[in-house]
C-alpha cells in the first residue's frame, strides 16, 4: 500500500506551531467561564470581579421584565423557532418586534435578525456586487468590512473620518451603484461619526449610507432612540438614502440586531439577503424580551443620564490620575473609553494588575486595533456606581506610574496614532 504524501507532511501539522506563535507574540486570547452577580460584578472564572467590559451598557441584560418576558414567551411559543423566517414563516413576536423596531428609530420599516455580524455580512452583498463601489472607514467594524469582502464590490478604504478623502474617492468612481459604510460609534474607540456630513456627501454623490449603530442605539439620541435620532435624521427628516442597522445584544440587553429604512430598501433586503433567508428565525423568546427592553430604555431616562455621569467622572480622574504618564485617553463621549497603552505586552500587563485589584478590563491588541495602539478598552454601563469608577481611576493611576517609561519612539508612535 502506498503512504499517502500527507502521512510524512501535512500542513494539519502546523496548527500547534501557529497557536504558539500567537503566544509568543501576545496575541493569544484566554476564553473565561463568566456569570453576572449583582450591579457591574462579574463571576469570572469562579472570582468574583468588578467587570468594565460589557456593552450591556443600560444594564438591562439581567432586568427582571427581560427575563420574565423571555419566559413567558418561551412558554407561549417554545424555545426554538425551527426554521427560515421565509420557510415557515416567523412569530408573531417577531412581526410585532419589527413593527416596534422601526417605531422605535422612526423609520418606514424594519427587518429584525438574529445577530449583528450576520446582518452585516448579508445585507452588504444584497445591495451591492461586482462592478459597484463600497467606501469603508478604516476603522469599521469587522462584520462591515467582510461584508463588503463577500460583496465583490470594489472597496476604497478611507482614513478614519476623513471626509475630504471619502468626498475625492466618491467624486473619482465610476461605478453607477455607491455604497458608504460607517460605523455611528466606533466601536473601539467610542467616537461618533459626523452622519449628516456622510449622509450629505451620499446625496451629492447619488450614494446610499449605511449606519451601524451597534453602540449609539439605547444610548444616543432622545429617549435612546439611536444615532439618527441624536442627529436629527429620523422621522419626518430620515433620508431614504440611508439604511440604518443596530444591535440588540448590547443597550438593549437581549441578543440580535435589524436593519431599518424606507419600504423598498428593507423588502429588496428581506428578498436577497442570504444570512436572512438561509438561517433559523430568531427565538420568539428573544422578541419578547427585545420588546419589553423598547419599553424600558424608552422609560428609565435616570439610565442614560447615570452613564453619562459616570463617563464624565472617569474622564476628570484619569485627567489627573494619569498625569505624566504616556497612557492615552482617546477623545471619545461615549460609554467606549479607550486607554490606549500601545505594545501588546504592556497592555496585558496592565490588563493583569487590574486583574490583581478585582477589576475586569479587556485588553484589545491587533487585529482588533491597529498595529502598535494595544489598549484597555474601558466599557462604562449604568449598572456601575460611583465607587466603581473611583476604583478603577485609583487601579489605573497607580498602574501608569509604575510603568516604565517607554521608548521615545514607542511614545511617539502613541502619540500620532491617529
Ligand atoms: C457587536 C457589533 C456587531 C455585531 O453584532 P452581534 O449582534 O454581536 O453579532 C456589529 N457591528 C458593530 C459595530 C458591533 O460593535
Amino acid at each position: 500500500m502506498a503512504i499517502h504524501p500527507s502521512l510524512t507532511s501535512s500542513w494539519l501539522d502546523e496548527f500547534p506551531a501557529r497557536i504558539a506563535a500567537l503566544d509568543q507574540s501576545h496575541l493569544r486570547r484566554h476564553r473565561r467561564v463568566v456569570q453576572p452577580e449583582s450591579g457591574a460584578r462579574l463571576l469570572v472564572d469562579g472570582q468574583s470581579m468588578l467587570a468594565f467590559c460589557s456593552n450591556d451598557y443600560l444594564g438591562l441584560a439581567t432586568h427582571p421584565a427581560l427575563v420574565e418576558a423571555a419566559c413567558d414567551s418561551a412558554h407561549r411559543f417554545g424555545v426554538g423557532s425551527a426554521s427560515s423566517p421565509l420557510v415557515s414563516g416567523h412569530s408573531s413576536a417577531n412581526e410585532t418586534l419589527e413593527h416596534a423596531l422601526a417605531a422605535f428609530v422612526d423609520l418606514p420599516r424594519a427587518l429584525y435578525f438574529y445577530a449583528g455580524y450576520a446582518t452585516n455580512i448579508g445585507i452588504i452583498p444584497a445591495l451591492v456586487g461586482s462592478g459597484d463601489a463600497i467606501f469603508s472607514d478604516a476603522l469599521n467594524h469587522a462584520c462591515l468590512i467582510d461584508g463588503a469582502r463577500l460583496s465583490r464590490a470594489q472597496i476604497h478604504r478611507y482614513a478614519h473620518s476623513d471626509l475630504a478623502a471619502l468626498d475625492a474617492a466618491l467624486a473619482q468612481s465610476p461605478a453607477r451603484r455607491k455604497l458608504v459604510i460607517s460605523d455611528a460609534v466606533f466601536s473601539m474607540d467610542g467616537d461618533i461619526a459626523d452622519v449628516p456630513a456622510l449622509l450629505a456627501l451620499c446625496e451629492r454623490h447619488d450614494a446610499l449610507l449605511l449606519i451601524d449603530d451597534a453602540h449609539g442605539f439605547g444610548v444616543l439620541g432622545p429617549q435612546g432612540r439611536g444615532s439618527l435620532a441624536h442627529f436629527g435624521l429620523s422621522g419626518a427628516q430620515a433620508s431614504p438614502r440611508v439604511l440604518y442597522m443596530a444591535t440588540l445584544g448590547k443597550a438593549a440587553g437581549v441578543a440580535g440586531a435589524f436593519v431599518a429604512g424606507s419600504d423598498a430598501l428593507v423588502e429588496w433586503l428581506l428578498q436577497k439577503t442570504r444570512s436572512y433567508i438561509f438561517a433559523t428565525a430568531a427565538p420568539a423568546l428573544l422578541a419578547s424580551a427585545l420588546h419589553a427592553s423598547l419599553q424600558l430604555i424608552a422609560k428609565d431616562e435616570w439610565r442614560r443620564v447615570h452613564l453619562q455621569k459616570l463617563i464624565a467622572r472617569l474622564r476628570q480622574g484619569l485627567a489627573t490620575g494619569l498625569k505624566g504618564s504616556t497612557w492615552q485617553l482617546g477623545a471619545s463621549r461615549t460609554a467606549i473609553q479607550p486607554l490606549l497603552i500601545g505594545r501588546n505586552d504592556e497592555a496585558l500587563a496592565a490588563m493583569e494588575g487590574l486583574r490583581e485589584r478585582g477589576l475586569w478590563v479587556p485588553a484589545s491588541r491587533p487585529p482588533t486595533v491597529p498595529e502598535g495602539t494595544a489598549r484597555l478598552r474601558i466599557a462604562l454601563s449604568a449598572a456601575h456606581t460611583e465607587a466603581d469608577i473611583d476604583q478603577l481611576v485609583h487601579a489605573l493611576s497607580e498602574l501608569a506610574a509604575a510603568c516604565r517609561p517607554a521608548t521615545a519612539a514607542a511614545r511617539d508612535a502613541l502619540l500620532n496614532w491617529r
